[in-house]
């Protein structure tokens, strides 16, 4: 494998936008991979990853979907439930996402992984990567330096991309 293929973590359309554009620009080969269990309800999910196929399809990468797993995901931020966004939950919820995705990364033998979460203003990006570090393939790309978050809302914008007004799971949906 080519030793700057990275397997991108994209939780969702918009997000991805600006940060495949500065992969792209830093030399990476992104391949893009939605697994992403706390998403509520699951025609959320299904919403989200077709914006992502827009933005896929624009810059030509490939898509892997992993199947969702809500109950799973449940279980992991188990008593955590009434946490404000930002808490630990989220840290969990990052960590769910990231082991999934450090795992596909290393079934298909990828060198690198990344998440596009660090481009939302909304995330905290050294909880991110504080979570992300315990995996050895973990690369910490702050996606909301050099002016990532403004981006990817003209690039949504340009792209007629849906932006959806809350974070994911169902404990979001009221904040
Ligand atoms: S608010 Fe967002 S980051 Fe936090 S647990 Fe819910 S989906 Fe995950």
């Amino acid at each position: 494998m080519n030793e700057k293929e990275i397997l991108v973590h994209a939780c969702c359309g918009p997000c991805s936008t600006a940060s495949i554009e500065r992969l792209i620009a830093e030399g990476w080969k992104p391949v893009l991979f939605f697994g992403n269990s706390n998403i509520f309800p699951s025609s959320e999910a299904d919403k989200r990853f077709e914006e992502l196929l827009k933005v896929a399809k624009a810059f030509d990468l490939q898509v892997i979907r992993q199947e969702q797993d809500h109950e799973a995901w449940l279980t992991q931020v188990a008593g955590l439930e009434g946490e404000k966004e930002g808490g630990a939950r989220c840290e969990k919820c990052f960590l769910f996402n990231l082991r999934e995705a450090s795992r596909k990364a290393e079934e298909l033998g990828f060198s690198h992984f990344c998440t596009t979460l660090t481009v939302s203003r909304f995330k905290n990006s050294k909880m991110i990567f504080k979570v992300g570090e315990q995996f050895p393939s973990f690369e910490a790309i702050d996606f909301k330096k050099k002016g990532g978050f403004d981006r990817s809302l003209v690039m949504s914008k340009e792209m007629h991309l849906y932006r959806q007004n809350y974070c994911g799971c169902e404990f979001s949906l009221h904040d």
